[in-house]
């Protein structure tokens, strides 16, 4: 612990990332023929060793070198990690980032051979552990036409969300029978178990897909099997977002019942383009605890809202409330926002704040049939 405290770290607690955002005050590192040196800033003992050295890959110091960033992390005797980074020049602390899939074959040779890394400064700052605090409220949305998707890269590697099995299959997390009937590319993602999965399918997704097409889905006879098959959507969408979603919710769902403090507003027939669009938030770490949840989607002409707010929303603008009690759309919106707008405005109302926004980028795909056109 006298080089944790030496070296100015702090404890790791729950965060994502095992580094600081902000350098350390008191260490900074150099690389020389000797290796990599951590040093004091401004001669002060960094605990009992005044300095430490270490034999280094060439491949390391070629990170280092290029990211100027050195995370370090240091285990208690109590088995809890506290870390810091130490920066060169005290800059902000900065990522090896490259695009593609960490599931990638050509991972490891990525790593130890590829020269086209970018060394950039995160923007979700709330993943480092001294940036809990940290407004980081954003919403990202999602699309796909019969010819264009811009759907989610699935990095969820969890157990199943619907019991805690280990083994996983492969779900739709925009229903199967929608990207059917509309001829659109599905989101999937391995979130459930076998059995979860086909416990969904038989009881949300086959008697949702009847009424859907019967044009009853928002009949008051159908309105509870509706809430917990939208809220299944939302949170399987958020899930295959990268969005973490609380597991006891899913589980209610699984015992087929509906978890507490969720709204749901929605209404068949304000859209008319062919396909689905949603909208996933990514609250702050600090109102993600307080349970802020929000997700939007339409899919064909049923236009959703999923809230799982602090303190209830009541009314929304366009959109009537079906969970808990039915409530009149909010008149005193004026005019017709498109689903992003409005998921941007309830974003804002549920963080009482400015808000990023990651546009979507839509790719053409090849054509599907829609069902009864075969
Ligand atoms: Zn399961």
């Amino acid at each position: 612990m006298l080089q944790a405290a030496a070296l100015g770290a702090i404890k790791l607690g729950d965060a994502t990332l095992p580094m600081t955002l902000s350098p350390s005050s008191k260490a900074t590192f150099l690389m020389d023929e000797g290796g990599l040196r951590i040093q004091s800033i401004g001669g002060r003992s960094l605990g009992l060793f005044g300095g430490w050295t270490f034999q280094i890959e060439d491949r390391l110091r070629w990170f280092l070198e290029n990211g100027e960033t050195l995370g370090i992390q240091i285990m208690s005797p109590s088995g809890d990690p506290w870390v810091t980074s130490l920066t060169i020049g005290g800059k902000p602390s900065r990522l090896a980032v490259k695009n593609g899939n960490i599931a990638s074959k050509a991972l490891s040779g990525l790593i130890n051979h590829s020269t086209s890394w970018t060394f950039a400064h995160l923007g979700n700052v709330s993943l480092f552990p001294d940036a809990r605090e940290v407004a980081d409220h954003h919403y990202r949305t999602y699309a796909a036409t019969p010819l264009t998707a811009d759907i989610p890269d699935v990095t969820y590697h969890g157990p199943c969300l619907g019991c805690g099995a280990p083994k996983l299959t492969r779900e739709h997390c925009t229903p199967d029978w929608i990207s059917r009937d509309l001829g659109v590319m599905p989101v999937t993602a391995d979130i459930f178990c076998g059995g979860c999965n086909s416990y969904f399918g038989q009881e949300f997704e086959n008697p949702i897909a009847s009424s859907y097409r019967a044009g009853t889905l928002l009949h008051p006879g159908t309105r509870a099997l509706f809430s917990k098959w939208a809220i299944k959507t939302a949170l399987t969408l958020a899930a295959a977002s990268d969005v973490s979603i609380r597991q006891p919710w899913m589980r209610e769902l699984r015992n087929n019942t509906i978890p507490k403090g969720f709204e749901i507003f929605a209404e068949m027939g304000t859209i008319t383009d062919p396909g689905y669009t949603f909208a996933v938030s990514h609250f702050s770490a600090e109102d993600q605890k307080r349970g802020q949840f929000l997700t939007s989607f339409v899919l064909g002409d049923v236009s959703v809202v999923v809230a799982h707010a602090a303190s209830q929303l009541n009314k929304i603008p366009q959109l009537p409330r079906i969970h808990p009690s039915p409530r009149p759309a909010d008149t005193r919106a004026s005019g017709q926002d498109s689903s992003g707008g409005l998921h941007h405005k309830l974003l804002s109302r549920m963080t009482n704040s400015q808000l990023g926004f990651t546009p979507s980028k839509m790719k053409a795909v090849t054509p599907r049939q829609p069902r009864g056109t075969r």
